[in-house]
């Protein structure tokens, strides 16, 4: 194992499917003090309400469907973001849906702090450990990485 540091002021990426996208704003306002101690990112048209929402700059990237939800991929990997919120919608198919399992695969790989429903996303925010640095523990891929192939 290694580890990753996070800061106390974590970078923060919400995402919401468009039918989840009303309960992710009722979220945000709910949860609006404890979000503002954070930054916060999202995908193209969720970040717009989110803007809105909180009347904050939040840094958008591409919509989810157009190469966002990789973006965000991307950012775990690099170790640019802290916490997944992500409200995908369990009861209809997407476009993108190898871009939502990809990214949902990629946080596990970094073990990223994730939260796919609201009750899940209150119980993170509402963490004392959201106000602290914290060491996440990351797995080793080193052996993977070095292992030779046989060609
Ligand atoms: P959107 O993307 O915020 O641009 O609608 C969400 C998603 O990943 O589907």
């Amino acid at each position: 194992m290694t580890t990753r540091k996070v800061l106390a002021r974590k970078r923060i990426a919400l995402v919401a499917h468009d039918n989840k996208k009303k309960e992710l704003v009722e979220w945000v306002e709910t949860n609006r003090k404890e979000l503002s101690r954070h930054e916060l990112f999202a995908t193209g048209t969720t970040g717009r309400m989110m803007e809105e929402q909180l009347d904050r700059p939040v840094s958008k990237l591409l919509s989810g469907p157009i190469g966002g939800d990789q973006q965000i991929g991307a950012m775990i990997a690099q170790g640019s973001l802290d916490v997944l919120i992500f409200f995908w919608d369990p009861m209809e198919a997407q476009p993108h849906d190898s871009d939502v399992k990809a990214l949902l695969r990629v946080a596990i790989a970094w073990n990223c702090i994730v939260a796919c429903d609201s009750a899940t996303a209150d119980f993170i925010v509402s963490s004392p450990l959201m106000l602290k640095e914290y060491e996440v523990k990351i797995p080793d891929y080193s052996t993977y990485l070095q292992r030779k192939i046989n060609i």
